[in-house]
């Protein structure tokens, strides 16, 4: 009898935590669902505003940071993707350029250059609803830069000409590693 209490003890605790961790996994899964509703929103919000399609927000311990859409266009600026704006906003209001705490939720797959930016700014995890694919039906095509990544810069069709140690000018590099104030990143 007393055999048979065990056992049902720990069939009982065994339960229990595998539902809490579903429960968990089920929670993570939801809240990933309503932050990347609200990048649609943002997206759908952001072309009524005159924008482009697309929308991205930055989240930190369950809780929205910052928010952007796309507004290359309006700001004359071609670096005005909603993800890059949403990453600049979220290192101003939390004073860091390291978001290695938080998760980037964008309407649709990063561009060669946000995926960049997600990599300079430390982000480990990037939730998306449409992807490359979708974007070029829409006629928004960034195969070519893709491409161009892969090759030598040579070979790249905008012209990248590299003179080494052109005019024996200042070594940028060498005055970093000198300067015994800076801040690693
Ligand atoms: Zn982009």
């Amino acid at each position: 009898m007393q055999e048979f209490i065990q056992a049902a003890q720990s069939m009982l605790i065994f339960a229990n935590h595998f539902n809490s961790n579903v429960f968990h996994l089920i929670c993570l899964m939801e809240k990933d669902r309503v932050f990347l509703c609200r990048a649609l929103e943002i997206a759908v919000q952001g072309v009524n505003e005159g924008g482009g399609p697309f929308g991205a927000l930055i989240a930190k311990d369950g809780r929205i940071i910052a928010e952007s859409w796309n507004n290359v266009v309006l700001s004359a600026d071609p670096t005005a993707h909603a993800e890059i704006n949403a990453i600049r906003k979220a290192c101003e209001i939390l004073g860091t350029h390291d978001l290695a705490d938080c998760i980037l939720y964008s309407s649709c797959e990063p561009c060669p250059m946000c995926l960049g930016a997600v990599y300079w700014a430390g982000i480990k995890k990037v939730v998306y609803a449409f992807d490359r694919k979708e974007a070029e039906k829409a006629g928004f095509s960034d195969k070519f830069i893709y491409d161009e990544i892969m090759l030598e810069p040579s070979s790249r069709h905008v012209r990248f000409l590299h003179i080494p140690g052109c005019c024996n000018g200042p070594d940028p590099f060498r005055k970093w590693n000198e300067n015994e104030n800076k801040i690693p990143y």
